[in-house]
């Protein structure tokens, strides 16, 4: 249920609508907006309550039941967009985030080199997988630790903060150490532990859609993280498993307004997961801009045809070089800073 409070309504007021819940054993959360406050009121017998509940009690402007599975990703309950901050980067604004770097962290040569080149040429995050679940464990499953090392120092190097994905909720506390960023992957999408365990912790992750989830799902994976405190929560498309093989995922595009309908929460695209080929990462990512995303993902390698893992959807530093200037134009001409 949503309890939406009337302009101006007091502080005790809104303490009533928490201790009503409480005693009814439901969970709150609250969203102090700047004209209002709005309560969503949570709890698995919310159903079988009547609204009159909360709406007889001074202050309350109206109570209205969220009938989908999501309810604080919903835009019911925050209408106004979340901007998540790191340093001094906005995710959710005017301005289009690009976040970019190699897959995977190989070594410190190879990650200084494509920090400095994508620090050059505008991007505002630096990407790195230091933790890499790969589909065969005889595949290289990153330098782990040392690469969050690694990754940590480049990124003050060359004044850029930094994501890399965390995969065990038991790293939870090293990776955020080092990271700016924590990110899920496809596949723990719905890890609902480790959600639960970023949920608790005060650094922004992002979500990466599972390959095969819906949008609702996604959502709904995402209040795992917001019903634990942390409101910093960016999602990521990155394409979906459909019946068309001739990309490594459909990239589906609608999601992006979709989520931008019925979520407050920013979205940024992986064009590069999506394609699993370099030649298809411009025009995806051109279009996820076109669409409304906050941002983009991208996998850049100083050689791609060396890269120990995905070299065949990253991009060569000039190829990238080419695509900021046309992300740029494309951009400005949808009203977005670049
Ligand atoms: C990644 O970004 O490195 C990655 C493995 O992506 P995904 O989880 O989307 O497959
Ligand atoms: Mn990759």
């Amino acid at each position: 249920m949503i309890v939406e409070m009337r302009r101006g309504a007091s502080q005790s007021e809104v303490d009533d609508v928490l201790e009503r819940a409480k005693s009814l054993g439901l969970e709150v959360q609250l969203n102090l907006g700047t004209d209002k406050t709005v309560v969503a009121i949570l709890g698995s017998n919310t159903g079988q309550l009547s609204t009159d509940i909360f709406a007889v009690l001074p202050g309350v402007e109206s109570v209205t039941r969220i009938m989908k599975p999501y309810k604080i990703a919903s835009r019911e309950f925050k209408p106004k967009d979340t901007l998540v901050t790191v340093d001094d980067v906005i995710i959710g604004g005017k301005k289009v985030v690009v976040m970019a770097g190699p897959c995977a962290i190989e070594s410190e040569e190879q990650l200084n080199e494509i920090a400095n080149i994508v620090k050059q040429e505008g991007a505002s995050i630096l990407r790195g997988g230091a933790y890499k679940p790969r589909s065969s464990p005889f595949s290289f499953q990153g330098l782990k630790k040392t690469g969050l090392e690694l990754l940590e120092h480049a990124g003050k190097q060359f004044g850029l903060p930094v994501i890399t994905e965390v995969v065990d909720p038991g790293d939870v506390n090293l990776v955020s150490r080092y990271a700016s960023i924590l990110q899920v992957g496809s596949r723990n999408m719905q890890n609902f532990t480790l959600l639960t365990k970023l949920g608790k912790i005060r650094r922004p992750v992002v979500l990466k859609r599972g390959f095969s989830c819906t949008v609702t799902e996604w959502l709904t994976a995402a209040d795992y993280l917001l019903a634990e405190g942390n409101d910093q929560v960016i999602l990521c498309e990155r394409g979906i498993r459909t019946f068309e093989d001739s990309a490594r995922f459909s990239l589906d595009i609608s999601s992006i307004p979709v989520i931008k309908r019925f979520s407050h929460l920013p979205v940024i695209v992986d064009p590069s997961h999506a394609a699993g080929h370099y030649s298809l990462v411009p025009a995806l990512a051109k279009a996820a801009i076109a669409a409304g995303a906050d941002g983009l993902l991208i996998e850049v390698h100083p050689s791609p045809k060396e890269a120990m893992v995905d070299g065949l959807q990253s991009l060569t530093p000039s190829d990238f070089s080419r695509l900021m200037k046309e992300l740029k134009a494309v951009a400005k001409s949808s009203g977005r800073d670049f």
